[in-house]
């Protein structure tokens, strides 16, 4: 109910309970006193004196009830509650407002960058209680001026308006923020480490439309994400366009299972002394509307649609119900590996799911590599050595992705319960350069020691084999092998 409404409910509700209150009165003064005190001039009087100094408290009494109820309605219909920051209709009242009086103006879209893994892993109070210390942060910011906006839009999402600010003050709010913001928040014996992404969109230059400035800014912040988050990106026409891309796809892979769109590919991994297959990385491949779309261009839709969950369980259901039929066209058992995304496996049931897509395809999990990239551990170490720790005891294999991009911190190999470390393609394209070489010999006398096994991938020429076999490295994938094989080509090729 919007607030006039109930305002104009609670008005008519004061006026009955006065005209029944007046009703009283007449009857108690007039027929019943009067029966024991005869009219007099004096009586009469004061009379009327009591009945206008009752009425005016009684009246005072209920405005001033009727007041704070307004002043609660107008404050829910436009605060938040959590954060008490102006909400999102606020905001858009506000922002028809500004459109009109003010000439020049900044707006920022605030987005947490892994929000729902902080609501995930620690639960939603927590994750509360982390909004409302970055929104008294931004509150207090020493940029804010009185007359800026600062909203909360929805969930993990922040609006705010500067107005009449240079593209230099801007940036530097920006930077105070992004700073502020990502020292770690101290809950309940967790670390939480947070960062947010910041897009910005200036108006008149970028647009004079009130709903395009938000979805400009809140594709601009999208942007700042996929860069890797904790930074900001000013909006520009490009990424509309990419935006609208996304969309497309997004929309497609929606109903990609149901239309049987997605299959797999296999791509072998080969030992590096006989040059014997003894493995193969399942890999998704995607036909849209006639067109092969890569899994660099929608991997990415799928993590943030969270639609990669379903994708995830396809592929391992697909991977292990074609196990047996490749083992018995090889006629040799194989080592299969999967790529997990972070998404899935911030997943609170991805363990058990993935356990059970084992036990209805009645796999061996010893034959399952589950490949994880860097990026997972370093997020939520404790979650991930506990996770990974329950995956290996139910007899999963696991590997490191792309080893060398992300952080690699060496302390958590010590900690992870990891079989095989996958050197990342652009270390192995680039073999020929001393410093790479001496980091590629480094990983692999790591792997040794730690009693891993090492898979170099990328391989794509004989230099590179015999770099790599020089070097001990157990296990090569790459096309100079071969390039991911359909199962017909797989089994056709290695039988
Ligand atoms: P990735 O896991 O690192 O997979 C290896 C990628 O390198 C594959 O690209 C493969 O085709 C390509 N590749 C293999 N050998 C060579 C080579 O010698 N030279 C070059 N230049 N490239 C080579 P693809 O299939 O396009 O996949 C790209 C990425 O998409 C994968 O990188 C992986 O991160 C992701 N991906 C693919 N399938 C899945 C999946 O089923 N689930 C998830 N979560 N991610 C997947
Ligand atoms: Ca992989
Ligand atoms: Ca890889």
């Amino acid at each position: 109910m919007t607030v006039k409404k109930t305002y104009r409910k609670i008005s008519f509700r004061i006026v009955i309970i006065y005209i029944i209150i007046s009703l009283f009165w007449i009857l108690l003064s007039d027929v019943l006193l009067f029966r024991f005190f005869p009219e007099s001039m004096f009586i009469s009087m004061m009379k009327g004196i009591i009945y206008i100094s009752l009425s005016a408290l009684l009246l005072l009494y209920l405005m001033k009830q009727s007041w704070s109820v307004q002043n609660d309605l107008i404050a829910k219909e436009y605060v938040d509650d959590l954060t008490g920051l102006q909400n999102r209709s606020s905001l858009q009242k506000n922002l028809t407002m500004i459109l009109q009086n003010e000439e020049r103006f900044h707006l920022l879209f605030i987005d947490f960058d892994r929000f729902k893994m902080i609501n995930d892993l620690y639960g939603h109070e927590i994750g509360d209680i982390v909004l409302k210390k970055v929104s008294d942060t931004l509150r207090d910011n020493s940029h804010i001026r009185f007359s800026d906006i600062i909203s909360r839009w929805v969930a993990d999402e922040f609006v705010v308006v500067l107005k009449n600010k240079s593209d230099h003050e801007v940036d530097l709010f920006v930077n105070s923020l992004l700073a502020e913001t990502s020292a770690p928040i101290h809950i309940a014996g967790n670390e939480i480490v947070n960062h947010i992404s910041i897009g910005s969109v200036h108006y008149p230059e970028d647009t004079t439309k009130s709903s395009e400035l938000l979805r400009f800014a809140e594709i601009a912040a999208e942007e700042a994400k996929k860069n890797g988050g904790l930074t900001h990106v000013r909006y520009r026409k490009e990424l509309s366009d990419k935006a609208n891309r996304e969309l497309y796809l997004e929309e497609g892979l929606k109903y990609a299972i149901e239309k049987q769109e997605l299959f797999l590919n296999f791509q072998p991994q080969i030992a590096t002394n006989t040059h014997q297959i003894i493995g193969v990385e399942t890999l998704i491949r995607w036909v849209h509307e006639e067109q092969f779309i890569s899994p660099g261009e929608f991997i990415p839709v799928a993590e943030k649609s969270g639609l990669i969950i379903e994708i995830g369980d396809l592929v391992l259901r697909e991977t292990c119900i074609n196990i047996p039929i490749i083992e018995e066209s090889l006629g040799k058992e194989l080592d299969f590996s999967v790529n997990v995304s972070a998404r899935q496996f911030y997943q609170k049931d991805y363990i058990a799911r993935t356990k059970q897509i084992i036990k209805e395809t009645n796999i061996d999990p010893a034959k399952i590599v589950l490949e994880i990239t860097e990026s997972i551990i370093m997020e939520y170490t404790d979650f991930v050595i506990e996770s990974l720790h329950e995956l290996r005891k139910f007899g999963f294999q696991i590997a490191i992705d792309d080893f060398g991009t992300g952080y690699s911190s060496f302390k958590y190999l010590e900690l992870l319960p990891v079989n095989i470390i996958k050197i990342d393609q652009s270390f192995t394209q680039s073999i020929e350069k001393i410093r790479t070489k001496a980091i590629v010999q480094s990983i692999i006398s790591l792997a040794h020691n730690l009693d891993m096994k090492i898979l170099a991938e990328g391989v794509e020429n004989l230099f590179q084999v015999a770099s790599l076999r020089e070097m001990d490295c157990h296990y090569l994938q790459g096309y100079y092998f071969s390039k991911p094989l359909t199962l017909d080509n797989l089994i056709k090729y290695y039988k």
